[in-house]
């Protein structure tokens, strides 16, 4: 067995080294294994307890671009002006089929704003759980996202039916209903929301709406709001298949921006994997960031 550096020589000149460098040698060793020890430590220190104090601190950005953004309210106006858009160019086209129009919305950061919820979850220091999540929609708080309820209006003043599919659980019909009211938006009786019972994809949920209604349009924030092709999917996948079907956003799909929760985060940068703690999911979102 061949050997980068042949034992036999390597001995040799360890033991020509004198007695003094030798110790020399050993402080130097000494102090270096100390001072990787102090980084350590400090990390391990940072990551139980400083971190600990601010687990949603990596949040702050985005809540604040949802809040405080004007371009966040422009990109709004953009999707529902290019929603209006597109159907009034609809509405002038000879109909293919007898079927009433429809349109889908989701309604968190589609159509509703709960960036109070997040704003909270980073002033307590808390993640998401089920319980704080029903609290705030018990409040019946949220706000529209800007130039939603104009669309809406205007879409249901023109005969087209509006669909509310939203993975809100079932168990919050009476204060989603009674907070999409509160706003104004139309056509808010049950039949027309179909929140999640027990199955998160929506497409089950879309082909009851598909069999009586010819929907033109999705709304959504999240690329699951649209089609099941992007359920459960890697953030490789999600965007080459955004690549394939560019053609299909800003006519029959349009995105509206969140920054702050999405698939694009628990499915692709987390990839699935729900049990990470906080101090993980910091580690992994840094080790994906693209620099140079
Ligand atoms: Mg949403």
């Amino acid at each position: 067995m061949k050997y980068l550096f042949p034992l036999n020589k390597l001995n040799f000149n360890i033991y020509k080294i004198s007695i003094k460098n030798k110790i020399m040698v050993l402080v130097g060793l000494l102090i270096i294994s100390c001072q990787t020890q102090n980084v350590v430590n400090k990390d391990k220190k940072y990551s139980k307890n400083q971190f600990q104090k601010n687990i949603r601190d990596y949040d702050i950005q985005a809540v604040l671009w949802q809040q405080l953004a004007a371009e966040h309210r422009a990109l709004s106006y953009q999707a529902f002006n290019l929603a209006k858009l597109r159907l009034d160019t609809y509405l002038t086209k000879k109909k293919s089929t007898n079927k009433p129009l429809a349109i889908i919305t989701d309604i968190d950061e589609t159509i509703f704003d709960n960036s109070p919820f997040n704003a909270k979850m980073i002033k307590s220091n808390t993640n998401y759980t089920k319980k704080n999540w029903a609290a705030w929609v018990k409040l019946e708080k949220a706000t529209p996202i800007p130039g939603s309820l104009k669309f809406l209006l205007y879409a249901a003043s023109k005969g087209v039916e509006i669909y509310y599919i939203s993975n809100r659980s079932s168990n919050h019909t009476k204060e989603t209903v009674s907070n999409l009211k509160q706003i104004g938006f139309p056509i808010t009786d049950k039949k027309h929301i179909l929140l999640k019972d027990s199955i998160s994809g929506k497409e089950t949920r879309r082909q009851i709406v598909y069999k009586t209604k010819n929907v033109i349009m999705l709304l959504g924030d999240n690329l699951s709001d649209f089609s099941d092709l992007f359920d459960n999917k890697s953030t490789i996948i999600r965007n080459k298949l955004v690549d394939s079907l560019h053609l299909k956003f800003g006519n029959k799909f349009i995105v509206l921006p969140n920054p702050m929760y999405g698939d694009w985060e628990t499915k692709g940068i987390y990839e699935g994997r729900y049990n990470l703690n906080s101090y993980q999911k910091d580690s992994i979102r840094k080790a994906k960031l693209i620099a140079y």
